[in-house]
């Protein structure tokens, strides 16, 4: 770009400058560039475009969880929430349009693999959500889970830059230990992030302590079993130092009881960790159901009976199909 403007008169620094626009400030048109004149700025038009995402549709919850509907530049839609609590402005955001691993109990699974999403797309969606929670909230963001549609892992390359350019000084600046990504289990993907020292956070959707279990859920399980994903998992940790999540969704009749909880612990001496059990939100077909509360205090007491983190999520964006599993395009939002 620096050459770009130099052809045609202009100053080098203005590529600086350019720069500093779509990834600092986020700009998604030319015309926002107010520090470039008239002239450079009509350059650039005429020349350059800048395939932003936009909002296709935006839902808020009554619990003031906000669901986007994604436009990405080919007219493909994919989904991202913004989760406010008390503590934090989380952003989840999508990898993938769609998804090739069918995990039995989420929406997104249901739809077949699209493509995956390019870095500056999934930037985009961070800085939309950004937007957002300033807007409407008044508050900085402050976490980003990778925990949308896809797979990020199967999207490695793109999921790293992206998260360069959102942590850079020169991008979105914000700290790696606010980020994190969430795996289905790809146990030679998981030792790569531990070859690349990834400074980011890394959870694991566990779901069942119990190969026979989590294979019925999660296909993915069939070539990546616990036993390879324990290895890969000590070696993230040996070589990245950074405490692992776990997530273990809770269904009724399936991996509530005291039993599974035993496992799950079992499970969790193999490497440092802390465990995030979540609420089911049912999903049409789903075909599973949300766990009694007392069956869930009764699961969660027995892991910090021994000495385990843990936290117990409750649903959010449920009114909105918002919530963990439920992305899936909904409300005629099509994917071309
Ligand atoms: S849970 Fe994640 S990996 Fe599994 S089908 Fe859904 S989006 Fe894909």
């Amino acid at each position: 770009m620096q050459e770009v403007f130099v052809e045609n008169g202009e100053k080098a620094f203005r590529a600086k400058q350019l720069y500093e626009w779509l990834w600092k400030k986020s700009a998604r048109s030319f015309e926002e560039m107010t520090n470039l004149s008239k002239n450079q700025r009509k350059l650039l038009e005429e020349n350059f475009e800048i395939p932003a995402v936009t909002v296709a549709e935006e839902q808020i919850s009554e619990d003031k969880t906000i669901k986007n509907a994604f436009k990405l530049a080919d007219g493909k839609i994919t989904e991202g929430v913004l989760i406010p609590t008390t503590k934090r402005m989380t952003a989840c955001i999508s990898s993938q349009v769609g998804c090739s691993l069918t995990c039995k109990f989420c929406a997104t699974g249901k739809l077949k693999l699209m493509r995956n999403i390019r870095f500056d797309e999934i930037y985009d969606q961070v800085a939309i959500i950004k937007e957002q929670a300033e807007k409407y909230y008044d508050r900085p963001l402050s976490n980003i889970v990778y925990m949308g549609m896809g797979e990020p892992l199967l999207n490695y390359s793109q999921v790293l830059k992206s998260i360069d350019r959102i942590t850079a000084e020169n991008g979105l600046g914000m700290s790696p230990k606010r980020i994190t990504v969430s795996t289905a289990g790809i146990a030679k993907l998981i030792k790569k992030l531990g070859d690349d020292q990834v400074k980011f956070n890394l959870a694991l959707s566990l779901h069942a302590a119990n190969d026979n279990k989590r294979s019925e859920i999660m296909p993915i399980n069939d070539q990546n079993n616990l036993e390879a994903l324990t290895e890969a998992l000590q070696y993230f940790h040996e070589k990245t130092d950074t405490r692992v999540t776990f997530e273990y969704i809770i269904f009724k009749g399936f991996n509530d009881e005291v039993e599974d909880a035993r496992e799950l612990a079992e499970f969790c001496k193999n490497v440092p960790c802390k465990i995030n059990i979540i609420e089911y939100n049912p999903i049409d077909e789903g075909g599973f159901q949300q766990a009694d509360a007392n069956k869930v205090d009764a699961f969660a007491t027995f892991l910090e009976s021994k000495n385990l983190i843990v936290n117990v999520r409750r649903s959010r964006g449920k009114d909105i199909d918002a919530a963990c599993g439920q992305l899936a395009n909904k409300n005629g939002a099509v994917a071309v």
